[in-house]
């Protein structure tokens, strides 16, 4: 299957320091070491041979537990021209000075991009203030700042008061740091999640724009066992047909060249999980529609898990197929363009000002605040 990824993202390791309920990942503390720091500097150098990637991501757990090794690897990232990115709780972000230190020497190494997660789950082990300084501290550097937060119906998370910090504030309504409200997702966890009606109306609408998915066969994940995934979804571990094989047995282009064919993850690249299932429906109406999924990956999962989905695309595919696999094909003979510092925060920007960000977060609560 041919595959023309933009970008290679690092899963570390799983060891974090925090244990959120419901980690897409389960990372906790106790996880073992992920991968070895040469192995990471490899796999850069073979992504730097694969002209179309332009960034590599830093994530986790938690990638800061690194130390130095960390500077060393964005460095070398840099080196090969790559805009770089971490995914990060924020823990070491202890204080504003504290927070513009740790950045200042990444910024040297050539770091562009910070990306930071908060929320009600991760307030249990991180303090959300934490999370502001980092992202403050990543503005004031000139980077993409962007801090996502996790939304659910019980969420006790006080977003008011996360947001309500004047040089925070006045960051987001310079657009100097994007905010993100996303859905807190199922795993293995023990806490029953659910979301309220508007929310999922609300995410439901945005799905059936035929929206689709952009990290699918354009995301390079290596995760911590050296698998390589060909998408970012928080659902990576769950989709056995996301992996195209271990890099400890082979190179990247080598995996890249093996990929198998497949039809349906074309589709969802194109117009989303959403899309696949509205079709195998169609052709078997016992098919059931899963409750309760706001987000988008939460859908993959279901299409993937439920064999009678592909079985029913497959025998007989979409009237549309071929145009679908064209409009594939000829997406990849488009130039990607110039990637620069600022691409994460244009792919997510639309969220609102500071004002519909709170009207946002209200409406993701079971006990709407709304006046
Ligand atoms: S901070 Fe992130 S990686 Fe760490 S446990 Fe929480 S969700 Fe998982
Ligand atoms: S929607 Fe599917 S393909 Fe896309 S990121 Fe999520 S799990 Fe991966």
């Amino acid at each position: 299957m041919l595959i023309i990824p933009h970008t290679l993202s690092l899963i570390t390791t799983y060891r974090c320091t925090a244990a959120c309920d419901h980690c897409c990942f389960g990372c906790s503390p106790q996880a073992p070491e992920g991968i070895p720091a040469s192995r990471m500097r490899s796999y850069i150098e073979q992504a730097a041979e694969i002209h179309s990637v332009k960034v590599v991501v830093f994530t986790g757990g938690e990638c800061f537990l690194l130390g130095r090794e960390l500077d060393e690897l964005v460095k070398t990232a840099a080196d090969h021209k790559f805009v770089t990115r971490f995914v990060s709780n924020g823990y070491w972000a202890t204080s504003l000075p504290a927070a513009r230190r740790r950045l200042k020497t990444l910024h040297e190494c050539g770091l562009r991009e910070a990306n930071f997660s908060t929320g009600e789950q991760h307030a249990r082990y991180i303090r959300p203030e934490y999370v502001r300084n980092g992202a403050i501290a990543a503005a004031e550097l000139g980077m993409a700042s962007l801090v996502a937060v996790d939304a659910f119906g019980d969420s006790v998370f006080d977003f008011d008061a996360f947001i309500d910090n004047a040089e925070f504030q006045k960051h987001v309504d310079a657009g100097t740091i994007v905010l993100k409200v996303s859905p807190w997702m199922r795993f293995r966890g023990e806490r029953r999640l659910a979301y309220t009606k508007q929310y999922l109306q609300k995410m439901e609408q945005h799905r059936s724009f035929g929206v689709g998915c952009a990290t699918l066969l354009k995301v390079l994940a290596v995760n911590p066992a050296e698998e390589l995934g060909i998408c970012c979804g928080l659902t990576l571990e769950q989709i056995p047909e996301m992996k195209i094989g271990s890099l400890r047995e082979h190179s990247i282009r080598e995996l890249l060249a093996q990929a198998p064919d497949d039809f349906v993850k074309i589709w969802i690249y194109l117009q989303g999980p959403d899309a696949v299932l509205r079709y195998a429906r169609q052709l078997d109406p016992s098919i059931s529609i899963p409750r309760q999924q706001a987000h988008t990956c939460e859908v993959c999962r279901y299409v993937y898990g439920n064999p009678r989905i592909r079985e029913a695309v497959m025998r007989q595919p979409p009237e549309n197929m071929r145009d679908l696999i064209t409009q594939y094909v000829q997406g990849l003979a488009m130039p990607l363009g110039e990637v620069d510092s600022k691409f994460a925060a244009r792919v997510v920007r639309g969220g609102g000002d500071v004002k519909q960000l709170k009207q946002l977060h209200r409406e993701t609560r079971f006990k709407c605040q709304c006046v």
